[in-house]
């Protein structure tokens, strides 16, 4: 293992000194010139509700906005932070820059924000598997990765390898979930560049990928390396991860021939088994976790597994979170809520719900008449989603009040009690 194999974890100070050092220790600004066209590419994934709080969840605009005050200090003028974020009726990549408080770095700084959903993307084909990728990437003299250190239900950990998902057009991102989305990790990092790996570790969200069911920890990590695999194993290893679990990893090290198991990394600065977020992780059931923190009862949503893309899984997690924050306590009539391409309706129970074109197809033979209910489209939009939950799960009168009561209130101003226990300064939303 050669010297920019190195980890090295810091911890974070709110200072440019610790992400400096940590920057330093991997020499990871060896190959950077003051006249570089530079591409941050931070973990923005989705643009929600400010009261959903984004810890853990999105990468940190004051961990961005030290990397450019450095930047800057090596001369470097020409910056651009780009991303390619879920696109929904209330997400999109903008939106998402506004929820990570990115967007107030471009006008503070003068740094170029970039929608990589947008394009122009150039075609690849690696072993049999096409992607569109960003020409953002390829045209940037030096790319920072800066993902955010969390574990994902879908691929165990969500780091720098899985950060790269953004830099995909929207159509490369659903196919990754059709075809396999752990060999589509592994596959198109072997394409594209990166010259330094960040992870955000400010916070650390055990069970992600998301705060709705997840659980933040203040953990104040930096962990840098110009090897994004090595970068990646100390993450996964803080997070109480085994790394040679995490199929994208061993995918991408027999990709790259590399013999090692994944573990052996030289890391420079702070001791794994100190900093440890959690000992090991285990996979919860991510929408059950959601009825729980509601109190709610009677209803399940069995795991979607790897084929369920963010379209319907932004769309769902927040009508299912806006429904269990306004029927706390609900005893619910035997349902199921099935969604990607994964899962069969158990034909058990009263209702159910197969959400979004996969589960449809996947179900062809379900009969809408024996308390199945249809919802189409790839994905249903948010409207559809929250309104057919509401009529499915609760009585007409009862559900036509508490749509008005949402169409009246704009879903971006409501409120989430969940979230009160997360307060300053444990979590600082000026961070954000
Ligand atoms: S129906 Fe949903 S899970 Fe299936 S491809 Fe479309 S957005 Fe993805």
């Amino acid at each position: 293992m050669g010297e920019s194999d190195e980890v090295s974890i810091n911890r974070f100070d709110d200072s440019p000194d610790a992400l400096r050092q940590a920057i330093d220790f991997c020499g990871g600004f060896d190959r950077l010139r003051k006249h570089f066209f530079v591409l941050i590419k931070p973990n923005v994934c989705v643009g929600r509700n400010r009261n959903i709080p984004p810890f853990g969840v999105v990468t940190t605009s004051r961990f961005i906005e030290l990397l450019i005050q450095i930047l800057m200090e090596e001369g470097v003028r020409d910056i651009s932070i780009g991303e390619g974020s879920i696109v929904t009726a209330m997400s999109n990549t903008m939106t998402a820059f506004a929820y990570a408080g990115i967007d107030r770095l471009s006008k503070k700084y003068g740094v170029k924000l970039i929608d990589l959903n947008r394009g122009p993307f150039r075609k690849i084909s690696i072993k049999g598997f096409d992607f569109e990728l960003s020409d953002a990437v390829f045209d940037a003299d030096f790319v920072i990765n800066v993902a955010v250190l969390k574990n994902h239900f879908q691929t165990k950990v969500s780091l720098c390898m899985k950060n790269l998902k953004g830099c995909l057009s929207k159509k490369s991102k659903r196919e990754c979930h059709k075809r396999d989305l752990e060999r589509s990790i592994a596959l198109y990092n072997t394409v594209i560049p990166v010259d330094l790996n960040l992870i955000d570790g400010i916070y650390a969200l055990i069970n992600g990928p998301w705060i709705d069911s997840g659980v933040p920890r203040r953990s104040d990590l930096i962990i840098a390396s110009k090897d994004r695999l090595n970068c990646d194993i100390a993450g996964s290893l803080v997070l109480g991860v085994d790394p040679n679990d995490v199929a994208h990893m061993k995918e991408f090290s027999m990709l790259k021939s590399r013999s090692a198991p994944l573990c052996e990394v030289n890391i420079r600065g702070e001791k794994i088994e100190k900093i440890r977020v959690q000992d090991r992780y285990e996979q919860n059931d991510l929408f059950q976790e959601i009825f729980q923190r509601g109190g709610i009862k009677g209803i399940c949503f069995p795991d979607p597994g790897k084929s369920i893309c963010s379209g319907c899984f932004g769309n769902i997690m927040v009508a299912l979170l806006i429904f269990c924050q306004d029927n706390q306590g609900i005893l619910l009539d035997d349902a199921e809520i099935i969604a990607g391409k994964e899962r069969k309706v158990t034909g058990n129970r009263n209702v159910t719900l197969l959400y979004g074109d996969c589960a449809i197809e996947n179900n062809e033979d379900a009969q809408e008449s024996k308390g199945i209910i249809k919802l189409g489209g790839c994905p249903p939009t948010f409207y559809r989603t929250y309104s057919t939950i509401l009529k499915t799960l609760l009585n007409e009168k009862e559900a036509d009040r508490q749509l008005f009561e949402m169409i009246s209130l704009k879903t971006k101003e409501k409120e989430f009690s969940f979230f009160d226990h997360l307060e300053p300064p444990t979590f600082d939303i000026r961070h954000f």
